[in-house]
């Protein structure tokens, strides 16, 4: 179970990003993370994940061992296979390369990736790398899985077949954070949080123009 309560963030220097941000997700859920760019949609991820510490309020993550992470950009080592890049963390492990192989293999296959097992990361298109992450976090079976931008880089088909695929995670009982800009991918998810909603009402910087003096002002304090 993850609880977050009653959360708010700011970068030193920064207008708060969002506050009074409270919502709990049970396992087997997926949830979508949605607004405009620049909300802070990645930066609720670091929350959660626990690699940024927020400003007020907190992540409490119940029973949960192992958190998965998926970036905005995919990320590899240029000459070595694609199945290599699903099979290192599982041999990372503990397990034979003879136990990890069909597994990574499985769950490349979930994600429509089968064909490329053997071809380099170099060669891999920026969707097909996208979904090689995916298919590699899956693997792991983590407890929370966190996606970052998982369609941006796919067509429309691919991206409805991987907003698919992700919404059907849940069903083994994880907990799937997926941030989005897209309304196909939000269609996949069961629930919705729109960050949007929780953005402070900015009576700070409105301000500002109207305390500059005007010119007379300024002659009047000059002279
Ligand atoms: P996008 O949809 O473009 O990915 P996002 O909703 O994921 O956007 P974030 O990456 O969470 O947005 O960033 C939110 C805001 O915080 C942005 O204005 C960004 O420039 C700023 N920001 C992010 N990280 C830092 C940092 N380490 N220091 C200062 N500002 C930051
Ligand atoms: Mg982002």
């Amino acid at each position: 179970e993850l609880v977050v309560k009653d959360l708010a963030h700011r970068f030193p220097g920064t207008d708060l990003l969002f506050e009074h941000l409270s919502f709990t997700v049970e396992p087997g859920s997926t949830v979508a993370i949605c607004g405009p760019s620049g909300c802070g949609k990645s930066t609720l991820l670091s929350l959660i994940a626990g690699w940024e510490k927020p400003v007020a309020g907190s992540v409490e993550r119940r029973g949960i061992a192992r958190t998965g992470w998926v970036f905005q950009n995919p990320y590899g080592v240029p000459a070595r296979s694609a199945l290599d890049h699903v099979v290192f963390p599982l041999l990372a492990k503990g397990m034979t390369r003879a136990q990890a192989a069909p597994r990574a293999l499985e769950a490349m296959a979930l994600f429509d990736l089968g064909y490329a097992a053997e071809r380099s990361f170099a060669d891999l298109s920026g969707g097909e790398a996208q979904r090689l992450m995916l298919a590699r976090a899956v693997c792991s079976r983590p407890d929370l899985l966190l996606v970052d931008e998982p369609t941006a880089q796919l067509d429309t088909r691919t991206a409805h077949s991987v907003s698919h695929v992700l919404g059907n995670l849940a069903g083994q009982g994880m907990i799937v954070l997926v941030a989005t800009h897209d309304a196909d991918t939000r269609d996949a998810c069961g629930r919705v949080i729109d960050l949007a909603q929780y953005a402070p009402a900015d009576d700070e910087d409105t301000t500002t123009l109207d305390d500059l003096p005007t010119v007379d002002a300024a002659r009047e304090v000059t002279r």
